[in-house]
């Protein structure tokens, strides 16, 4: 496997991938792993999780410049990523124990009846290149703190990062075969979770990688958390805090040089401020400095790889073809690297691309409709339900379409966000099950019914 480097397109680094053997070895670590883990007492497991944050933050710098290096985010997101990776431990650390005490349910008046949290086992965890630390530490602290073990399966651009958050681990003291890396293609990743030593499995990724992965796990019956894609809707109504929706929305649209799940995708806008709202917009969008990510006044870098510029282009041009307007940006940057400008498109027909599929950098599409109920209709015309905002200065009004908006999270006068103490996930093609929060720690556990009479 190749690590390339998307800002100048030079290889990083080349890793073998894990022999039958190798894998067989790392499965039967995991299930002698999981046997003495899950009797260590949680609060010991706890600290592990927290002793996590501390290795994270004693080498912060270089970790962000690996993850910037890989897959190309402006290094100071970088540092951001690490520093919510930091909390989610210490969230964990601090918290684990009491999302996981039993539930006392009195059902008979001679019983003790209660459901206890137990772990399942070796999970594997499947994940994208584009938050290389958040995705797997957001799996990965309530997951150990539960008492499972973990087998990760990382992209093949963050092979680095893979490996760099496995020694992170080791630093942190967790004992050997409660979380180990695999290098492996996708179809071994099968025959993997197919394993008798594996209890579970999570993904995150595409609506096309979460399907296949359900597929071998409901084969097999194992549990499976999917967190998959997005096109998220951008509702600004006609009582919208103009100014402040567009800055939030430039970010929400741009930030990881325009590649997370939870991006404003589709800025949907009602008739009486679109002219207003789309020529703030237009200009913030045209404002943003697109540049090597090492560089702090850098605010889009390169995308990822270069398939996945090629694939975003082709997106563009489909939907330009199909009749959308192009009003700033539209065709790759002509220099080294992987580099797409800002992008905004205008009348963009209901089956183009960009209504329809979720694009992954950094290009807005704008809607306009003539009122409420037409926003929330569009907005809901999707297959996907991951995140979605609404943008008004009415309270009512905003908690009204919250209800109405067909989504895993929304938020009202926001970015899009996900928090540690907020379950995070989606509804239709963006997938199903939840991370984070008390729901993220319980996700991979054996609710038990215990009856003691
Ligand atoms: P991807 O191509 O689906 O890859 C994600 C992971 O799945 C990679 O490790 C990939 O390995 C693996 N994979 C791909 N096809 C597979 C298959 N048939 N069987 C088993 N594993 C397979 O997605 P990506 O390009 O890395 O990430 C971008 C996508 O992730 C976007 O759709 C984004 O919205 C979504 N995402 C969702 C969330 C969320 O929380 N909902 C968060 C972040 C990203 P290989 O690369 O080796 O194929």
């Amino acid at each position: 496997m190749r690590t390339v480097n998307p800002t100048t397109n030079e290889e990083l680094r080349t890793y073998d991938l894990d022999s039958a053997a190798a894998v067989e070895g790392t499965l039967d670590r995991a299930a002698d792993g999981f046997v003495a883990w899950r009797e260590t007492p949680i609060t010991d497991r706890q600290e592990r999780v927290a002793a996590i944050a501390d290795v994270l933050r004693e080498n912060l710098e270089e970790y962000a410049a690996l993850m910037t290096r890989e897959m190309g985010k402006p290094l100071d997101q970088s540092r951001g990523e690490l520093e919510k990776c930091a909390w989610v431990c210490e969230f964990y650390a601090e918290h684990a124990a009491e999302f996981l005490q039993d539930d006392h349910v009195g059902v008979h008046p001679e019983a003790t009846t209660k459901v206890a949290y137990e772990p399942l086992g070796p999970l594997v965890a499947v994940m994208p290149w584009n938050y290389p630390f958040w995705q797997v530490l957001r799996v990965a602290a309530p997951t150990l703190a539960a008492g499972n073990v973990m087998l990760l399966k990382h992209a093949p651009n963050v092979t680095g990062c893979a490996k760099t958050i496995e020694a992170v681990l080791d630093d942190a003291g967790f004992p050997d075969g409660v979380f180990q890396t695999l290098v492996v293609e996708p179809e071994t990743i099968h025959d993997v979770i197919a394993d008798d030593r594996v209890a579970a499995v999570t993904l995150t990724g595409s609506t096309r990688a979460g399907s296949a992965v359900a597929e071998t796990a409901g084969k097999h019956l194992k549990p499976s958390v999917l967190e998959l894609g997005g096109s998220d809707p951008f509702v600004v109504l006609d009582d919208a805090p103009i100014d402040r929706a567009v800055d939030v929305g430039v970010d929400a649209r741009t930030k990881n040089n325009g590649q997370a799940c939870i991006a404003a995708k589709r800025f949907i806008v009602v008739d009486d401020v679109y002219d207003e709202f789309r020529d703030a917009f237009v200009d913030a969008m045209a404002d943003l400095t697109v540049g090597d990510p090492t560089d702090p006044a850098t605010d889009v870098g390169p995308m990822a790889r270069d398939d996945l510029l090629d694939e975003l282009d082709q997106q563009v041009k489909e939907t330009v073809d199909a009749g959308a307007d192009v009003v700033l940006g539209g065709e790759p940057l002509d220099r080294d690297g992987n580099f797409y400008p800002p992008t905004v498109l205008e009348n963009v027909p209901g089956d183009a691309p960009a209504a329809c599929d979720e694009l992954f950098g950094p290009v807005a599409s704008l809607f306009r409709v003539p009122d409420e109920a037409a926003a929330v209709a569009l907005a809901n015309d999707t297959e996907y339900g991951l995140g979605a905002s609404v943008w008004t200065s009415d309270d009512a009004r905003a908690e009204r379409v919250a209800g109405e908006l067909e989504a895993g999270a929304v938020f009202a006068n926001d970015l899009v966000q996900s928090h540690p103490r907020l379950p995070f996930g989606g509804v239709k093609r963006s997938g199903y099950g939840r991370e984070l929060g008390e729901q993220g720690i319980k996700a991979f556990t054996n609710e038990k019914t215990v009856w003691l009479s």
